[in-house]
């Protein structure tokens, strides 16, 4: 019985790889996804020879096609470029009062990004916020953010005509120490396509008051044009996060994407509506779903690993729990530490065990050891490796000269196999309700 348990167990471990031929078939549709939800062409370019890379001879997970599996990993990959390893998370708004600076084109959504902002910290992070706005420009931008300060009830800096955008930043500041603020966040003016006044603009800001954050707001429904603008702001005035708004339309957020690739700024907010709450910490995994479009084939392919996953501990389990460990679940084992990289290896993973690792090193199971006991294993046939308690000394001489070893090796193995399937009989006792049994009494 057992024997055909462990078959069973054998097919489900050894699943297909992926071949070149699959990922490319596949890759011809990621990449029409990635254009159609506006990543630009090197970026798309540029991500699908990266991961084409990475997918040949991946596993393919059972009831999963070799297509499907490659969506999967295209998606883990969007998620990876999207996430980046130095994204700060929440703003930097320590040493009040912080400066805050948003710059971005004229109808990005800088006012009513810094409005949403403003709320959120107010209500939030319990933040004492002043917003200013810095837009000489255009008439009624003042009175704008002004009417948005009154509706969502935080403070904004009292109008003075005439001033320039560095006066009323230094002026900002100024109120920020006195009325013992938090946080004061600048609004600036924008134009509809970059110039060298509007940049000078930013950068004499920028150098009165030196922003704890400089929030680059870009519409995330323009694509291409977004990543150009990015890549200008900062280098011309130095950006420390994105916000991309209008991610609630019917852009893909494709934006996001090359965004992320070609400036490598963190994408901090996206702006999701026009109401003072639209508005949400960026999400790499939705945004992920959202370019790639193919949700449902992400899903498939976690559920059915997932499933076989759980199945395949469940039968390891049940197996245990009636003493059937046999020679191959302890090969199994052994290939598992192996792939760690020996007992050193398994140890280091663990906090604090690194230097015990070490001391036990050449005493400890290494790398040849495993090999030469999992090449005992191998020279068992398949009866013996079902039930090792039946081997005779002639059989057992003739396994150890098999795997160039000594019976005294075997022998260790043997002792080593015993004991761990009586440790694993105990805990499949326990966890048949044994330990609750115990604590009841
Ligand atoms: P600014 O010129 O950069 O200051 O842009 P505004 O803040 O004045 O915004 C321009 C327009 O875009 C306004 O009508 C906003 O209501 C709208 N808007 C801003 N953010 C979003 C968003 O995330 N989603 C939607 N749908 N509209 C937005
Ligand atoms: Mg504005």
């Amino acid at each position: 019985l057992s024997d055909r348990l462990g078959g069973v167990f054998d097919r489900l471990t050894k699943q297909g790889a992926l071949s070149e031929e699959d990922v490319r078939s596949a890759m011809r549709e990621v990449r029409v996804a990635l254009l159609e939800a506006d990543v630009s062409l090197p970026v798309a370019r540029q991500f699908i020879k990266a991961v084409e890379k990475k997918a040949t001879g991946a596993a393919v997970t059972r009831s999963v096609t070799p297509g499907q599996q490659v969506v999967k990993i295209v998606h883990d990959e969007l998620i990876a470029v999207l996430s980046g390893e130095d994204d700060p998370g929440e703003l930097r708004i320590d040493n009040a009062p912080a400066p805050v600076l948003m710059v971005g084109l004229q109808g990005s959504g800088k006012t009513t990004t810094t409005a949403k902002l403003a709320k959120r910290l107010k209500e939030r992070d319990r933040k004492k916020v002043l917003m200013a706005s810095l837009d000489v420009n255009r008439p009624a931008a003042m009175e704008q953010l002004q009417i948005l300060g009154t509706q969502i009830g935080v403070d904004t800096l009292p109008i003075v005509k005439g001033e320039d955008p560095v006066t009323i930043a230094k002026r900002a500041r100024t109120q920020a120490s006195l009325g013992g603020y938090d946080v004061y966040m600048l609004d600036t003016a924008g134009r509809l396509h970059i110039d060298e006044e509007l940049i000078q603009q930013a950068a004499d800001v920028r150098d009165a008051v030196s922003p704890r954050e400089t929030l680059l707001v870009v519409d995330g429904l323009t694509g291409q044009d977004a990543v150009n603008v990015a890549t200008e702001f900062d280098e011309k005035i130095g950006v420390s996060g994105v916000v991309l708004t209008r991610m609630d339309g019917d852009g893909r957020g494709g934006a996001a994407l090359s965004m992320r690739a070609i400036t490598g700024k963190p994408i901090r907010f996206v702006g999701l509506g026009e109401k003072m709450d639209a508005l949400e910490t960026f999400e790499p995994e939705r945004v992920a779903g959202r370019i790639l479009g193919m949700g449902d084939i992400v899903a498939l392919v976690e559920k059915a690993q997932q499933t076989l996953e759980a199945e395949q501990a469940e039968r390891m389990m049940k197996r245990f729990q009636k003493g059937q460990f046999n020679m191959n679940d302890l090969k199994m084992q052994l290939e598992q530490m192996q792939k760690m990289g020996g007992m050193e290896g398994m140890m280091s993973m663990m906090p604090g065990m690194g230097k015990m690792a070490k001391q036990m090193e050449g005493a400890g199971i290494d790398d040849s050891i495993l090999k030469q006991q999992i090449a005992l294993v191998n020279s068992m046939t398949k009866r013996e490796r079902a039930n090792p308690q039946l081997l005779q000394a002639s059989r057992k001489k003739r396994i150890a000269k098999g795997a160039g070893l000594e019976v005294s090796d075997l022998n260790k193995l043997l002792k080593m196999h015993r004991q761990m399937a009586d440790m694993m009989k105990k805990m499949g006792k326990m966890g048949k309700g044994g330990m609750m049994k115990q604590a009841m009494k």
